[in-house]
């Protein structure tokens, strides 16, 4: 498993990653300055719609209480919330995610 300078590194990345315009809001309300991750679609997403998430048995992680591991790190870096909205829209969503990852 990851060094303790590892988590420190993927800490940081992610910090960075929340700083991302599209990232400063839930995907799924908008709010500003959401805390979780939707580790099945790389999206940023608040407490409340953590728990829609969580209803749908997607699987969710705090940003201040989870570590990250680097893999898990990569995989928001090639997502966020930009990247999913670019998704949506497009009528092969599944297609888009292969070529991406
Ligand atoms: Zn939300």
């Amino acid at each position: 498993m990851g060094s303790r300078r590892e988590e420190e590194r993927n800490e940081k990345i992610i910090r960075g990653l929340m700083k991302l315009p599209p990232n400063r809001k839930c995907i799924n309300c908008n709010s500003v300055g959401p805390q979780y991750v939707c580790t099945n679609f790389w999206t940023f997403t608040c407490l409340s719609c953590s728990g829609i998430h969580r209803e749908f048995t997607h699987r969710v992680k705090s940003v201040s209480m989870s570590k990250f591991t680097t893999q898990e790190v990569r995989a928001l870096e090639q997502g966020g919330n930009q990247v999913t909205v670019l998704r949506t829209v497009l009528p092969f969503p599944s297609r888009v995610t292969c070529s991406t990852l």
